[in-house]
């Protein structure tokens, strides 16, 4: 077996750990059936030389009988502030047989005391006086520049840089950017806590004369978030810590911290905002900077701050990186000047501009997510944010430009004030999102659903952007609740988000109101502290569901207290008959298409669906006694949701879809009425023409309740329309995204009311969910897919489908393909895996494996027949089965 993808803290190779018994993991890669680990041996070594013979000063946890393959944690000597730790782990398999060790892996730990901070909090507070007022008369502060020259005498063992801010800053070290990272210190309740990062930038200094620079802009803490139309909602003044640590040859080490030797001006850009954009003056520009020979004499002295509120910690997730680089599909000039770019898609990021004119000219990008009928962008859906970068040139030769301290959502970039004419060259565009690792693939034999797709993966992209947005373009930018929830499972099966919603989940425990109640948005800025049902909710489903996911407790453990408030809080909230209260908020089945589900049904199913989960959590940290207090309570929830919505005839108040999918979807329903309840739903399908009707509560649940009633046959059919409302009528309409609302844009209305409505909002492509899980028939069954479960739903209208997944375990796959007289499925698990194999075969001897009938001695363990399907249980390895139709 092969042993990779070495994780420490959920992280390749991470630079400032903080955690003192860090968690490590692999990955089992083997072409051979059944494989299994029984025993593994970590090395954690303090030099790389060490480790290399073997050896583990650090740690040596011996041969350590174990299947286990995440969240071990470190035990070995106490680890201290910067310690490098370089490790590595071999396994014994079922044979005994040891592999070879892994490739070496390493980690670095972090400032673990408040002690080991030199620097001090420093910014530039008069640029406030010569700000540039806007239309309404608000200033807008340029950023400010601050820099530091300093020598190092001696030769360069290695440089460590730690910083954070209050704002956004970007660091240059001799003239070159530290990092390629984007919005550090990312958005989190900064009275709260503050994440700083470490980065090693040993190659960007040399011996003898040197110079540190930091752009610092205002970012979430003091710039515009959200739809409010306000600023400062964290403070006034940014603020930058930052420390640089080299560690010379001869064993010192020599510190460069901010603090009151620092100088500070103003420069080229005049402002920097997330919804306004960025407005960049060449002229402005200082030359060399952030180079040693700058002149800094006209440069002025800095302020600071002693102390801040927020606890400084390392951050727990990938920083906001460079995705791809996006070449303009076509340019038109839909009036003189005026230049309108088609990216092709539809994505979080900005433009690169490459412009040779003379000094003065002005040349302003604006961006947007559709065209209007002249063919100009439209930008109306935008609200109140900009989304303009202004460029003024210097004149002097090709110049080149790309802002840094924001983003737009954008497919379409309008240019007005380029000089002669714009080719495709000259613009291009740079698409960002949160470094989550890629974790799957979706391919099949229907084109739009592979469009569909790509357009789940880019929206999700868009709006990962240091935390799970609604959106990446209108003033709004902001993480709720209720979308998250909805979306979270499909992330993961996209994406390796687990460090990504570990830092959100964070963020969401932090926003949580005193009485229990989770809130509309974490962080807690602009929208309610009550985010109502399904939008609270999230404060469970999601860290429930990262641990199914990725199979590590501790996020269980971390968010096990917040969570029982939580549905204490509805259990207090709620009359003794567990049912809603008069009054309360719920954002409804929001954009539903005329079917107004009862917001108290919506309260109920979601209080159940929590309290269920809690019930689980419970369990799984083995609090027996909550577990079966909130298993009670679950039950009677169930019964108080059927006594007070359902009739007779098994109707649901409302007799929505939304109402059926979450009822049946979560088990409310007893029977008779569950199976009365399903032959409602799809009536209400078929009375609408075999079309949805369902808003974000709903969606997510429905197809995956139809396949759940045996009626894959209408997901099926809801997932492939193409007519309105459906996923295929965006796509018919030239969607590259997935659109806040199914009417977006309709041919006889045209756009949407303007207040809401994004072409970039993830919510209706949590239909992936369906797509892994039944299309793929993929699912955990237990520990995080240590327990496979494999059950694909063959589609009709499908010739093939493939589906892989990179699990926390290994590489799963199915993949299918049928015609008339044969149907064939083929199954990759990884080692250390065992899977039950569901297949449409009424008998045994209608299926072969590689080409050989099924018989004792084979690799099928063992064989059963269940509802006309053959059940087969299997050890890791790649399988390929068919069958012969009948
Ligand atoms: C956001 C949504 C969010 C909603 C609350 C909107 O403005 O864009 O995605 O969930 O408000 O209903």
């Amino acid at each position: 077996m092969n042993i990779t993808d070495l994780r420490c803290e959920y992280l390749a190779e991470p630079t400032a750990v903080e955690n003192l018994t860090p968690h490590l993991s692999w990955l089992l890669e083997s072409p051979r059936r059944n494989q299994r680990q029984v025993a593994y041996q970590i090395l954690v070594a303090s030099s790389s030389q060490i480790l290399a013979q073997h050896k583990g000063d650090l740690w040596n946890s011996g041969k350590v009988k174990s299947g286990e393959t995440v969240g071990i944690s470190f035990n070995g000597s106490p680890l201290q502030s910067r310690m490098q730790c370089y490790w590595k782990v071999r396994i014994w398999d079922q044979d005994g047989t040891a592999s070879d060790w892994s490739k070496p892996s390493e980690w670095r730990m972090g400032l673990l005391n408040p002690s080991d901070w030199k620097a001090i909090w420093i910014g530039f507070d008069h640029p406030r006086k010569s700000a540039i007022a806007d239309k309404k008369g608000v200033l807008l502060p340029p950023p400010c520049y601050l820099q530091r020259h300093f020598k190092i005498p001696k030769p360069i063992a290695r440089a460590t840089l730690y910083g954070t801010a209050l704002g956004n800053y970007e660091t240059f070290l001799n003239g070159k950017r530290a990092a390629s990272d984007y919005f550090n210190p990312g958005w989190t309740d900064y009275q709260k806590r503050i994440y700083y990062r470490g980065y090693d930038v040993t190659d960007l200094l040399q011996e003898g004369e040197n110079a540190v620079g930091i752009i610092l802009a205002e970012g979430w803490y003091a710039g515009y978030v959200g739809y409010a139309k306000e600023r400062e909602h964290y403070g006034r003044y940014p603020r930058v810590l930052l420390q640089l640590e080299i560690v010379l040859e001869s064993g010192e080490t020599l510190f460069i911290c901010t603090d009151r030797n620092w100088r500070a001006t103003t420069g080229p850009m005049k402002f920097a905002d997330f919804l306004k954009g960025e407005y960049y003056d060449a002229r402005k520009e200082i030359p060399l900077w952030a180079q040693p020979t700058a002149d800094l004499s006209n440069w002025a002295t800095v302020n600071t701050s002693k102390a801040v509120k927020g606890k400084l910690q390392s951050a727990p997730h990938p920083p906001v990186r460079v995705f791809k680089t996006h070449r303009p599909k076509s340019i038109t000039e839909p009036r003189p000047g005026i230049y309108v770019l088609d990216m092709g898609t539809n994505f979080a990021g900005f433009a690169r501009l490459k412009v040779t004119a003379a000094a003065g000219t002005k040349i302003r990008l604006r961006f947007g997510e559709r065209l209007q009928k002249d063919g100009t962008i439209y930008t109306r859906n935008l609200r109140h944010a900009k989304a303009t970068d202004t460029y003024i040139c210097k004149g002097a030769g090709e110049e080149v430009f790309e802002p840094l301290f924001t983003f737009h959502g954008f497919q379409y970039i309008q240019v007005t004030g380029y000089p002669g004419e714009l080719t495709k060259g000259d613009i291009v565009g740079i698409e960002l999102s949160t470094a989550v690792p890629v974790a799957g693939d979706f391919r099949c034999s229907n084109a739009m659903l592979n469009k569909l797709y790509a357009n789940i993966l880019q929206t999700q992209r868009a709006n990962f952007i240091d935390i799970p947005t609604d959106c990446p373009q209108r003033d709004e930018r902001m993480g709720w609740t209720g979308d998250a929830q909805i979306y979270i499972r499909t992330a993961a099966y996209n994406n390796d988000v687990q460090a990504f919603f570990r830092k959100w989940l964070q963020d969401l425990l932090d926003a949580q109101r005193s009485d229990g109640q989770f809130p509309m948005v974490a962080p807690l800025k602009v929208a309610g502290g009550d985010g109502g049902p399904a939008w609270a909710d999230a404060g469970v489903i999601c860290p429930y569901t990262i641990y199914e996911i990725y199979g590590d407790r501790r996020i269980l453990e971390i968010c096990y207290p917040g969570m029982k408030r939580f549905v204490e809080f509805c259990r207090k909230r709620a009359g003794k008959d567990l049912l809603p209260p008069a009054e309360f908020h719920c954002f409804g089945d929001w954009l539903n298409i005329k079917a107004e589900t009862p917001k108290p049904v919506i309260f109920s199913a979601y209080f159940a669906i929590s309290t269920h989960l809690l019930s689980k959590t419970a369990e799984v940290l083995g609090k027996q006694t909550d577990a079966d207090r909130f298993g009670k309570l679950f039950q009677r929830l169930r019964t108080a949701f059927q006594r007070a919505y359902v009739d007779d005839s098994g109707r649901i108040s409302g007799d929505t879809q939304t109402a059926y999918a979450l009822a049946l979807q979560y088990d409310l329903l007893d029977e008779p009425f569950a199976e009365m309840a399903a032959a409602h739903l799809v009536e209400n399908i078929k009375d609408r023409n075999w079309h949805l009707s369902t808003g974000f509560v709903g969606t997510r649940d429905l197809l995956p309740a139809l396949s759940k009633i045996g009626r894959a046959d209408i997901a099926y059919r809801l997932l492939q329309n193409e007519t309105f409302p459906s996923w295929g009528f965006s796509i018919k309409h030239g969607a590259a995204s997935i659109w806040e609302r199914w009417d977006g844009w309709t041919p006889e209305r045209g756009f949407q009311a303007v207040i809401m409505n994004s072409f970039s909002h993830y919510a209706f492509g949590a239909v992936y969910q369906w797509m892994f899980e039944n299309i793929g028939g993929i699912r955990t069954k237990a520990d995080a897919f240590r327990e496979i479960e494999i059950a694909p739903e063959i589609g009709e209208t499908l010739k093939h489908a493939k589906i892989a997944y990179h699990s926390i375990r290994g590489f799963i796959q199915v993949r299918w393909r049928q015609n008339k007289q044969l149907l064939q499925i083929d199954i990759q698990i990884p080692p250390n895996t065992t899977a039950v194999v569901h297949l449409p075969a009424a008998s045994l001897s209608e299926i072969k494996e590689s080409g050989n009938p099924l018989k004792p001695g084979d690799d099928i363990h063992r064989r059963q027949i269940i509802k006309n399907k053959v059940v087969l249980h299997i050890g890791s390895g790649e399988y390929k089965f068919s069958i012969e139709k009948k």
